[in-house]
C-alpha cells in the first residue's frame, strides 16, 4: 500500500550478533527525563526524593524557571535520614502535604526515587499509595525511579510513562494510543497527519493535561514514537492494547513506513495514503538531501546512550549516505527493534551495554568521522580530534516526523563542517 513494501529488509541485520558487553558505564541517570516530561505536563510537579546531587543535576539540566512556578524539585535526603535516625516517611509526607497546600494547580505528583532513595530502601510505591488517599481525587501521586544504578537517562521517562498505566481508565473502544513524549509542536504535525489518513480516535500517552488521560483496552492499538519504552509496551500489553512493531518516525523512511504501519491497521488504501503523505515527503527528502552533501560517505560510531542509536543509525545509513561502523545501544529490545534490524546494512557491530573503555579503544583505532556519546566523553574524543555529537541533545531536539528529518539529518553534519572549518582555518576558506 505504500512504499513501505519496497523497502530492501532482504540483507538486514536480523542475524548480526549482539555483542553484549558489561564494565563501567558513562550515561545520565533517568532523572534527566524530568527536564522534557516537565514540560510537557504543565500539571503535574515531579518531586525527586534525592541528595544535593540529584537537585543540582536537575538545577543546571533545565535551569532555574524565575518566571513560572516550578514543576519539579527535589526533597533531600539528609545524613539523618540515610543514616536513619530519622523518619523519612513522615518527612516525606510533610513536606508533600506543604507543596500541594501552596499550589493548587498540580493535579498530579510524581514521587521520584533516585540512588540514595533505592539505597535506604525508601518504599515510594507505599508512600505514593498512603499519600495518594489523602489527596485523592484532587491529585493522583504516582511514583517511579529515575536512579543511575544500572539505569540509562532515557528510562526515565520509559519508568514514569509505565507508572501512569495502570491507572488509566478502562475502554473497548478501537483507538490509536500514540506513546512517547514529543514536544508539543510535534505532536500537532503528527496529528495533523493522522488526521489527513482519516485515523482515530487518537490518545495520547503521556496526555498534556491529568484531566485528559488516554483510555486503555483490548481494542487499543498502540504506536510508541520512541524506542526506549519497552516497559510502557509492556504495561499496556498487559491492559490489553497491542503494540506495533515499526520502524520509528525519524526521517523520511521512518516516517513512511510507522505511519503505514498504521494506516494498515486502519486500512488507509494506497491512494488516500499517498495523498496524504507525498507532498510531506518529498519536502523531508529534499531538507535531508541539503544535510546529506556533508554527512555521504563519512563513518558514524555511536557509543551506547540514548537508545535512540538504531533508528538513527538506519535513518544516517540510508537516507544520509553515511556507513556506521559501530551502533552500541544500553539496551536491545529485540522486540520493538525488529524492524530498525530488518532495514539495518550489515556490516555494522552491534553493541549490547557498555564497558567504556574497550568502546573507547575502539572508537580510537577506528577514527570515525564522528561519534555520537555522551556529553562526559565528547570534550576528551575532541581533544584527541574526533568530532562527537552529543547523543542527550536527541531528545530535547524536536526531531520526529517529515519536517523534522532535514533538522535531524542537519545535527549530525553540524560538527562534521565545524571540524572541517576548524582544519581549514581561518584563511583556508569554508567547505
Ligand atoms: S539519581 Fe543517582 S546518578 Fe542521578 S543525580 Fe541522583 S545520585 Fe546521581
Amino acid at each position: 500500500m505504500t512504499e513501505l513494501s519496497s523497502i530492501d529488509t532482504s540483507r538486514g541485520c536480523t542475524d548480526t550478533p549482539v555483542l553484549r558487553e558489561r564494565g563501567q558505564r558513562e550515561v545520565f541517570c533517568g532523572l534527566t527525563g524530568i527536564v522534557w516530561l516537565h514540560r510537557k505536563m504543565p500539571d503535574s510537579f515531579f518531586l525527586v526524593v534525592g541528595s544535593r546531587t540529584c537537585a543540582h543535576l536537575l538545577q543546571s539540566a533545565a535551569g532555574v524557571m524565575i518566571f513560572a512556578e516550578p514543576r519539579f524539585g527535589t526533597a533531600i535526603l539528609e545524613e539523618k535520614d540515610l543514616a536513619g535516625l530519622a523518619d523519612a516517611n513522615a518527612e516525606l509526607d510533610r513536606e508533600v502535604d506543604r507543596l500541594l497546600a501552596r499550589r493548587p494547580d498540580i493535579r498530579r505528583l510524581f514521587l521520584v526515587g533516585s540512588c540514595p532513595s533505592e539505597v535506604i530502601k525508601l518504599d515510594l510505591a507505599r508512600a505514593a499509595e498512603r499519600i495518594g488517599q489523602r489527596h485523592a481525587p484532587r491529585v493522583e501521586v504516582l511514583n517511579f525511579s529515575g536512579s543511575g544504578i544500572e539505569t540509562t537517562f532515557t528510562e526515565g521517562e520509559d519508568a514514569c510513562l509505565a507508572a501512569m498505566v495502570p491507572g488509566l481508565p478502562a475502554t473497548k473502544a478501537r483507538e490509536l494510543l500514540v506513546v512517547g513524549a514529543l514536544p508539543d509542536v510535534v505532536e500537532d504535525q503528527m496529528l495533523a497527519l493522522l488526521a489527513r489518513l482519516g485515523i482515530g480516535p487518537v490518545r495520547l500517552l503521556p496526555a498534556r493535561r491529568a484531566d485528559s488521560a488516554p483510555t486503555v483496552g483490548p481494542q487499543t492499538v498502540a504506536a510508541l514514537v520512541q524506542p526506549f519504552l519497552g516497559t510502557t509496551a509492556a504495561a499496556l500489553a498487559e491492559r490489553g492494547a497491542r503494540v506495533l512493531t515499526a520502524p520509528f518516525p525519524f526521517g523520511e523512511e521512518g516516517t513512511t513506513a510507522w505511519l503505514a504501519a498504521i494506516a494498515g491497521e486502519w486500512g488507509v488504501d494506497a491512494a488516500a495514503f499517498a495523498a496524504a503523505t507525498d507532498a510531506p515527503r518529498a519536502r523531508a527528502r529534499k531538507a535531508v538531501a541539503a544535510a546529506a552533501t556533508t554527512l555521504g560517505g563519512k563513518r558514524i560510531f555511536f557509543l551506547p546512550d540514548s537508545q535512540l542509536e538504531l533508528p538513527l543509525a538506519r535513518f544516517l545509513t540510508r537516507e544520509c549516505g553515511m556507513t556506521a561502523v559501530e551502533i552500541g545501544t544500553p539496551y536491545l529490545h529485540a522486540g520493538l527493534m525488529a524492524a530498525e534490524l530488518a532495514l539495518l546494512a550489515p556490516g555494522p557491530a552491534i553493541v549490547e551495554g557498555q564497558d567504556v573503555e574497550a568502546q573507547l579503544d575502539r572508537v580510537r583505532a577506528a577514527q570515525p568521522d564522528l561519534t555520537v556519546c555522551g556529553l562526559g566523553l565528547a570534550n576528551p574524543l575532541e581533544a584527541e580530534g574526533l568530532a562527537t555529537k552529543w547523543a542527550i541533545e536527541l531528545v530535547f531536539t524536536p526531531v520526529h516526523f517529515y519536517d523534522q528529518a532535514g533538522d535531524l539529518a542537519a545535527l549530525f553534519a553540524r560538527p562534521l563542517r565545524r571540524r572541517a572549518r576548524l582544519s581549514f582555518g581561518p584563511a583556508g576558506g569554508q567547505p
